[in-house]
């Protein structure tokens, strides 16, 4: 396993190689289906921070709320947020909001 958020906080300089490994896990996991491995463990991620990768979010900024803690309101309304409750969306890459507020 490489814990890909810890290697950016590490290295932040180093995105682009990261993201090649990324891209690299991605393509070892298609190409042995039959492993059955959990990309987002290969990855070093949890449910919610895999999700966010999905959704297309900036690395540094998940790296960045894994140690400072996730958002606790939502971008657009500014009400409360629990990301551990799901029901949120990622958006621009970078701000947390409410499914329901799209
Ligand atoms: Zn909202």
């Amino acid at each position: 396993m490489i814990d890909i958020l810890k290697k950016i906080q590490l290295e932040p300089d180093n995105l682009e190689s990261i993201e090649m490994l990324i891209d690299e896990q991605i393509e070892a996991w298609h190409n042995d289906p039959k492993l059955q491995i959990d990309l987002a463990k290969m990855l070093g991620m949890n449910e919610y921070e895999w999700t966010a990768y999905g959704q297309g979010i900036d690395l540094k900024l998940l790296a960045g709320w894994r140690q400072k803690g996730w958002p606790t309101k939502c971008a657009l309304c500014n009400e409360p947020l629990d990301y551990k409750s799901f029901g949120w969306f990622i958006i621009e890459g970078r701000k947390l909001v409410h499914i329901k507020c799209l």
